[in-house]
């Protein structure tokens, strides 16, 4: 199906695939189009239908609540095209880095699967060809028997290769969730698209880093620390995370985190914020380098943030509502460029 994208006075066209979610087709395209989660939550890839047939998918997704059925807008992320079809898509239609890759779709089988606490899974998935992703982004990921994809960021980073390494947090009612915790998935296959998403590190832009991680929002997190690892990043260049759990036996990647301290002990800090309970008197002694913290990350990482960024780049990960306490702060009261945070809402 041949789909054409009208923005003002550009004009974009792409070939999608039968079934093929149009935001996916047109992303594999290397066309710029909006989007944030990718997946039916947020919104952002919103488009109206101006000629042509659409099937809309997921009916229930959150991300087009407030949409206007008879404007015929929808969800670029969930709707397959049926015909030929125009489309107008409201955000504006922003260039990429040139170095960046174009997502595709690949099938993968994940190879390692590994508890890390009671709620949080590590698990390792195959792709067939090598690829490259910048440290921060993420794939989307559709198990078996369960409707959809969810994006989970990559915990690792490599500048060419057919692993992908994730983690994700125990969502009860979550139907991916339920699947990948309810046995071992170690040789299940999964569909997968990527690679996605601008809440990227770049090591050419030379700033210092300061992240803020809740939970599984680390994610990405690890794999920027990994990336600037590997380039010796630190060695001239300040990192900062906080990195928020409830409690010390909710706190995962210690022996990665230490590692990193170990190698940067004068440029990286490592913070962990427990919201529910204190850290253990051996934590407090500072013998692994780490910091620890009792209370909420935010409340820990904000007096920390440097008034109008200076040379920073900001990274927040994590829970809707932590992102969201910490977005308006950062603007409004440190006075920090818009474009110096970069975030993924895990929704
Ligand atoms: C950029 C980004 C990166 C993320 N990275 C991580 C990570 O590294 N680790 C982690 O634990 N979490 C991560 N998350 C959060 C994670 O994606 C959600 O927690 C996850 O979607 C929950 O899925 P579930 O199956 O457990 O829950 P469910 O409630 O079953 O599903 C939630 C999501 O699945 C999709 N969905 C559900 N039903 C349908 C349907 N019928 N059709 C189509 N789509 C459907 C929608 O996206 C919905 O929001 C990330 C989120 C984002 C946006």
């Amino acid at each position: 199906m041949l789909i054409e994208i009208e923005k003002k006075s550009q004009t974009y066209q792409f070939e999608a695939n039968a079934g093929e979610k149009l935001l996916y087709a047109g992303l594999r395209a290397g066309i710029p189009l909006p989007f944030e989660c990718a997946t039916g939550t947020c919104g952002s890839c919103k488009a109206r239908v101006t000629q042509g047939e659409v099937d809309e998918g997921w009916s229930e997704a959150p991300g087009k609540e407030r949409f206007k059925v008879v404007k015929r807008e929808i969800l670029m992320c969930q709707c397959s095209a049926q015909s030929d079809c125009s489309l107008s898509v409201p955000t504006k239609i922003v260039a990429f880095r040139d170095d960046d890759i174009n997502p595709d779709h690949h099938i993968g089988v994940i190879t390692q699967y590994e508890k890390l606490t009671e709620d949080v899974l590590r698990f390792n998935v195959e792709i067939p060809t090598n690829i490259s992703f910048h440290a921060g982004q993420f794939f989307v990921l559709q198990a078996p028997e369960v409707n959809g994809f969810r994006a989970y960021s990559m915990v690792n980073y490599s500048p060419g290769t057919n692993q992908l390494e994730f983690i994700i947090k125990q969502n009860p009612h979550g139907g991916l969730s339920k699947w990948i915790f309810d046995s071992d998935r170690t040789q299940e296959k999964l569909e997968l698209f990527g690679p996605l998403g601008h809440a990227t590190f770049h090591p050419d832009e030379s700033h210092d880093l300061f992240m803020i991680a809740g939970g599984s929002g680390i994610a990405g997190l690890m794999s920027i620390l990994e990336y600037g690892r590997q380039v010796n990043y630190f060695k001239n260049r300040k990192a900062s995370l906080f990195f928020g759990v409830r409690t010390p036996a909710d706190f995962f990647f210690a022996e990665r985190l230490r590692a990193v301290k170990a190698q940067f002990p004068d440029t990286v800090s490592i913070n962990i914020a427990f919201s529910n309970a204190p850290p253990t008197a051996e934590q407090l002694s500072g013998n692994d380098g780490l910091i620890y913290l009792q209370g909420m990350v935010h409340e820990h990482a904000l007096p920390a943030v440097l008034e109008g960024g200076g040379n920073v780049m900001h990274y927040l990960a994590g829970p809707g509502p932590m992102v969201d306490a910490l977005i308006r702060p950062l603007i409004l009261k440190s006075k920090i460029p818009v474009h110096r945070v970069r975030y993924d809402k895990f929704s």
